[in-house]
């Protein structure tokens, strides 16, 4: 595998993050570059690289994740007002980082369709 993403960094602690949630699967923590009141990144701790790239023997910590946005979502209160979750995958899905994320978007009306 290529050098480390942002976000493994992150996991190793070698960047600082605003984490609100961590387990054994996976990590969660505050967008650097919010577009809304609250912005939650959730990442595997396995480098499974977008969507599109994972496998079948991944059912279990997608289904993690998924869960865990739910358990934050709570956590932070935003649970009853509503919220989003993207998963942005490949230059059309306007994915940055080569490392699958769910972003959590918070705190404001969201609009569809999206931009
Ligand atoms: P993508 O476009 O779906 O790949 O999203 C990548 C996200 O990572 C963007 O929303 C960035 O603002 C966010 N990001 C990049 N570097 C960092 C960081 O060091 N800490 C927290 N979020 C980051």
């Amino acid at each position: 595998m290529s050098e480390k993403t942002i976000f493994e960094k992150i996991i190793d602690r070698e960047l600082p993050a605003d984490i609100v949630h961590e387990d054994d699967i996976c990590i969660c923590f505050r967008d650097i570059n919010p577009q809304a009141p609250t912005h939650l990144l959730v990442v595997p701790k396995k480098r499974i690289v977008r969507i599109a790239e994972s496998s079948p023997e991944d059912q279990t910590i997608l289904g993690h994740l998924m869960l865990i946005v739910n358990k934050v979502a709570h956590q932070e209160d935003f649970a009853e007002d509503g919220f989003r979750t993207v998963i942005n995958n490949g230059p059309h899905g306007g994915e940055e980082v080569p490392h699958l994320h769910l972003h959590i978007l918070a705190g404001r009306q969201m609009l569809w369709p999206p931009g």
